[in-house]
């Protein structure tokens, strides 16, 4: 490891030397709740920050810290903090920025249980939610009042695949003093990297392309030394309590290994999936930041290094001929979630962003007929032929 080395040797080299572990090659597993100290002063120090230590899992743990270095050195940031879910990691980390009568602005889309948080969470504790469509950050210059504080968003937005501009955005934000904290679950830091683009803080959904196998929920989030810092102590520690266990770390430590890897099989596929979608005769539309036909083309050239796994697309016939296809098909799982190996299928509308009322939903984009795709890592042939029949299916029974 030297400090150029390239995104893969830090996913699998960074902070760990084998040789001080009795050389095994795989970091250790610290099931461990608490840990003793040499004597009641150590102790004692160790609790007042004068000496460094760990004292408990619920706020640090040696495999947890691996894994939280190892991500922010992957987004380039200070620090990381590892938390129970993304939902975990979104939650400790406005509770801990925002007080009664602060102003939030978020963007007009959200992941469903993010949203249902700012309203029906940080909402009922006399924090403002402004949303504003962010994909015109001027609108942020007028609508920026002194008691903003935070301004958030996703790139790409969970489920329509908006992408907000994170540069101009944060330009913005900062002129008035507001921290600007990005979700950026769908994109990973293989693809994005918020902080070098002037973002604060940058949440995840580990239990995605992180950890990548589908079998954990998890969350990270990072940021400066002393902002994480401050949601480890105030958010995570005394707010939600929402710890990431040991082991969920490992797995997700083992998922880094092969984020590059598996990202640009996800890309690849994903092109030809949503290249192929857009070409359907039974297709309305493709949401993809790959297409041109979602006018963000551009700027998804400028902050993404690839467009991502992440389709949406509204089928002629609406969500009638969606839920046809969806139940035509054979490998293709129907199940929320996303970054697995597995391709899955859902609606948002009846399921991750249920949490919204139809009304809402129209508000801010999310359409009825909305299908959202994680391509996996299955040969993308497979894929495709799995979609293709399923089409011809929907299609046939609506002729039928
Ligand atoms: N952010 C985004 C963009 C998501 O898609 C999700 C979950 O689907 C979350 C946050 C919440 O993450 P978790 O399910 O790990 O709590």
């Amino acid at each position: 490891m030297t400090p150029t080395s390239g995104f893969s040797t830090r996913a699998i080299h960074l902070g760990y030397e084998p040789m001080d572990h009795q050389g095994a090659l795989t970091p250790p597993l610290h099931l461990t709740s608490t840990f003793a100290f040499d004597s009641a002063e150590a102790g004692s120090d160790i609790f007042a920050g004068e000496r460094g230590g760990y004292l408990y899992s619920r706020i640090a743990n040696p495999t947890t810290d691996l894994l939280e270095r190892r991500v922010a050195a992957l987004e380039g940031a200070e620090a990381g903090l590892a938390l129970a879910s993304g939902m975990g990691a979104i939650t400790a980390t406005l509770w801990t920025l925002l007080s009664p009568g602060d102003e939030v602005i978020v963007d007009t889309t959200l992941y469903g249980c993010t949203f249902a948080f700012m309203h029906h969470g940080l909402a009922k504790f006399g924090v403002t939610v402004t949303h504003l469509d962010l994909t015109d950050p001027e609108t942020l210059r007028t609508a920026m009042t002194d008691k903003t504080r935070v301004v958030y968003f996703e790139t790409p937005a969970n489920p329509n695949m908006r992408l907000v501009d994170i540069a101009a955005v944060s330009g913005i934000a900062h002129q008035r003093g507001a921290l600007v904290v990005v979700d950026n679950t769908y994109a990973t830091p293989y693809l994005t990297r918020p902080v070098a683009l002037g973002a604060d803080l940058v949440v995840h959904s580990a239990t995605k392309y992180l950890g990548g196998h589908g079998d954990l929920v998890a969350g990270l989030v990072v940021g400066s030394a002393e902002m994480i810092d401050r949601i480890r102590l105030v958010g995570m520690k005394d707010m939600t309590g929402a710890v990431m266990a040991p082991f969920n770390a490992m797995l997700v430590l083992r998922g880094l290994k092969t984020l590059a890897l598996r990202m640009e099989r996800h890309c690849d596929s994903a092109e030809r999936v949503a290249a192929w979608l857009a070409a359907h005769p039974g297709v309305e539309g493709v949401h993809f930041p790959g297409l041109d036909c979602c006018g963000q083309r551009d700027l998804a050239r400028r902050q993404m290094a690839r467009p991502g796994a992440m389709i949406a697309f509204e089928l002629k016939g609406g969500y009638a001929a969606g839920c046809r296809m969806m139940n035509a098909l054979r490998l293709v799982r129907r199940a929320v979630s996303l970054g697995d190996a597995e391709t899955l299928i859902q609606h948002p509308a009846s399921m991750t962003h249920s949490t919204y009322t139809p009304e809402e939903r129209a508000r801010h984009g999310i359409g009825e007929g909305l299908i959202r795709l994680s391509v996996g890592l299955e040969d993308c042939d497979d894929i495709l032929a799995d979609l293709d029949q399923a089409l011809a299916a929907a299609a046939l029974r609506m002729a039928g």
